[in-house]
């Protein structure tokens, strides 16, 4: 098989995947590794546009068939992308209406065709001040049980994951103020 890796990012939202992963990028970039970040929900952005969709964070609002095709679409365009190594920032599951959505449903990953799965974690009470804390964003404010329920709900979707794609996860801590420790073993793991 042909390419580089291609690590597929997730964790709940505010749990610091962005965060972590920039910072890897630069680690990366500092050892000569031609690395590439794609943040899925801004290539599902640049698809929504086309619905009349224009902010991230209203991405989860839409109607659930429209969101399945633009879902689609992105993993298409991510497919295509290569690299030395390939960061994909996304999520197993996401919020709507009607329940949570996975994020990397089998068609979406056949697209993807990733070779590392990396989950983020931390604990409830952080996330939730993270989120809280955060401006630079409109995420929903949920409560610590509900965020609770999509940590579980999260680890269950890991495995599904790693078994339909044939590929390895990595847990990875990221405590408060520790954004290098994390990285450091994404560079031990990956780098
Ligand atoms: P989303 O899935 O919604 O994009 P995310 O997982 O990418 O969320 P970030 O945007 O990276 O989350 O982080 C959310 C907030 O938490 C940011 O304000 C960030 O600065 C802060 N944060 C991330 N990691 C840490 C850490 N280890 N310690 C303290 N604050 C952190
Ligand atoms: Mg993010």
């Amino acid at each position: 098989m042909a390419g580089g890796k291609r690590v597929v990012i997730v964790g709940v939202p505010g749990v610091g995947k962005t965060t972590v992963m920039k910072r890897f990028m630069d680690r990366l970039k500092e050892r000569g590794v031609k690395v590439e970040v794609v943040v899925y929900g801004t290539v599902m952005l640049e698809e929504a546009e086309k619905y009349g969709v224009t902010d991230r964070d209203e991405l989860r609002k839409m109607g659930l068939e429209e969101m399945k095709e633009i879902q689609l679409k992105a993993a298409r365009r991510i497919g295509e992308m290569e690299s030395e190594m390939l960061i994909i920032d996304t999520h197993l599951i996401i919020r709507t209406k009607e329940g949570y959505l996975p994020g990397l449903p089998s068609k979406v990953l056949k697209e993807l065709n990733p070779t590392n799965l990396v989950l983020i974690t931390a604990s409830p009470e952080e996330i939730k001040e993270r989120r809280e804390s955060d401006k630079s964003r409109r995420r929903d404010m949920i409560s610590l049980e509900e965020i609770k329920e999509e940590i579980d709900l999260s680890m269950n979707y890991l495995s599904a994951v790693s078994n339909e794609a044939g590929i390895p996860v990595m847990i990875v801590k990221n405590e408060r103020g520790k954004v290098d420790e994390a990285v450091d073993r994404l560079m031990e793991a990956l780098g």
